[in-house]
């Protein structure tokens, strides 16, 4: 067996480096990664981050590179907040973790009230999870709830969206509608119907640009008579559809789908695991955005700027009223988590909150101009189709041709390639397929904006000259 090295933290110069080979080892033998190909599962060697400050990553090689997609959309506030660090240890020597089963903690007391503070009005209770998947999968698993002990238990279809991506636990990852999402995958499908992506840029063929609102509406409103409301229980919803390309929806979409499903008596989730916290320069974009009042909002990522994992569901207060006034008081939510409403979490969220009241939610809209106009710039280049996006998120997607717009062929890995010539001019993009998407902290300065277009822009340069 190899000797395993007990701690390389402190190691310098032609040790680290052997430390640093042997990490590589150890991983690529014995660490399962996430979202791993099979002919390589388990046997994997991913590039290391070492560290982070600010806007940058290091890698083990000692290159900073400018973290484009903040980690997974989710370090807001940015690499190495001494603050964050601080409250979280202190939290740790005061109290590290109480049981959520029969007792509760001053953390999330105080979260909950501020975040009830910042969500469209009524929807004044949050359920605390470990992550996106877990707030999916509580909020859908609360919609099935509600209905069994309401006495409709024939009322929990769910309805997702084609592009949408919502997790990776049973359920949520049933609402996935990706390319790969599920070719080899088992699901809940016979509980999901997925309407058509609101992606403008990909609409169905045949239907024009100011008809698409109205068709994606008349799709939802089909589907409602043809399947019967009666089973329909929650409607889902990124705003901004994220991982599946940065899809902001034609104007008053949202809204009108809202409409539908309070006419039906359809639950309106929003998950906002992206789009809170900043991303879209408010702590949630349903209502500040969008005019929207959802049900319930599922959040995550941002809410601890990634220092902690945790995430969550707001829900609103009148649900929970109803449960409460129903026949049934010996139905039990038969769902929780050891981690759920965690002290060092909650902590960490309440001073991430901090930080974005004093000053980064203002910054991050008064620099997303700035953002998107930088990166829609390189719509000049051949291969890009399109640039879009919103706030502090946007994706370049690339094309075959400027004239079709077709995709290109998933084999020439364009995401990837430009992924690969960034890292080497210093900037880690998110490659999806055909797209690379950006979403960096929102600290990120207006040079820094300038820094990492350019290198964006040589680096589809540089991929270009590969296609030839
Ligand atoms: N919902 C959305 C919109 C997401 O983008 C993600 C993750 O990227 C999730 C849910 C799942 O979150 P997690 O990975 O924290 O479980």
């Amino acid at each position: 067996m190899a000797a395993i090295p007990k701690s390389t933290g402190m190691q310098g110069g032609a040790m680290a480096e052997e430390a640093a080979d042997e990490l590589t080892l150890l991983a690529e033998r014995h660490l399962v990664q996430p979202w791993p190909m099979s002919g390589s599962i388990g046997a994997e060697a991913r590039g290391r981050i070492e560290g982070g400050e600010g806007i940058y990553v290091t890698d083990a090689a000692g290159r900073r590179l400018i973290d484009g997609p903040a980690g997974m959309w989710c370090v807001n506030a940015g690499h190495r907040r001494r603050e964050l660090a601080e409250v979280m240890a202190a939290q740790a020597m005061e109290l590290s973790y109480n049981s959520p089963w029969y007792t509760t903690n001053a953390p999330a007391a105080l979260l909950s009230g501020r975040l009830a503070g910042h969500a469209p009005d009524g929807l004044d209770h949050v359920f605390y999870t470990t992550g996106g998947s877990s707030a999916v999968e509580t909020a859908l698993r609360f919609m099935q709830f509600a209905n069994n002990v309401k006495g409709r238990g024939e009322k929990k279809l769910i309805v997702s969206r084609q592009g949408a991506y919502h997790g990776s636990t049973y359920l949520s990852a049933s609402l996935n509608g990706r390319p790969r999402d599920q070719d080899w995958m088992d699901g809940a499908g016979e509980q999901v119907v997925k309407l058509t992506c609101p992606n403008p840029f990909r609409r169905p063929e045949g239907v024009a640009a100011v008809a698409f609102c109205d068709y994606l509406v008349a799709e939802f409103k089909d589907v409602i008579e043809t399947v019967g409301a009666e089973r329909i229980g929650a409607f889902v919803a990124e705003p901004v559809m994220a991982s599946g390309g940065v899809i902001v929806p034609p104007d008053g979409y949202l809204r009108r789908i809202r409409e539908l499903c309070r006419q039906n008596d359809i639950l309106f989730i929003a998950d906002e695991v992206v789009t809170a916290f900043g991303r879209l320069g408010h702590v949630f974009a349903s209502q500040e955005v969008f005019g929207l009042d959802p049900d319930m909002i599922t959040f995550a990522k941002g809410v601890t700027s990634g220092y902690f994992p945790l995430g969550g569901v707001m829900i609103a207060g009148r649900l929970l009223e109803e449960l409460r006034r129903s026949n049934h008081s010996e139905a039990m939510f038969a769902h929780g988590l050891t981690y759920s409403s965690h002290p060092v979490g909650c902590a960490v969220a309440l001073k991430n909150l901090d930080l974005l009241e004093d000053g980064l939610l203002e910054h991050a809209r008064s620099i997303s101009g700035h953002f998107q106009s930088s990166l829609k710039a390189l719509e000049e280049l051949p291969l890009v189709g399109e640039v879009r996006g919103m706030g502090l998120m946007a994706c370049v997607e690339c094309v075959a041709d400027r004239v079709s717009n077709n995709p290109l062929t998933l084999d020439l890995e364009v995401g990837k390639r430009i992924d690969n010539h960034c890292q080497e001019l210093g900037l880690l993009v998110r490659p999806l397929i055909n797209m690379c998407v950006m979403s960096p902290p929102l600290t990120i300065s207006t040079s820094q904006i300038d820094d990492m277009a350019a290198i964006l822009r040589r680096g589809i340069e540089l991929t270009m000259d590969d296609l030839v």
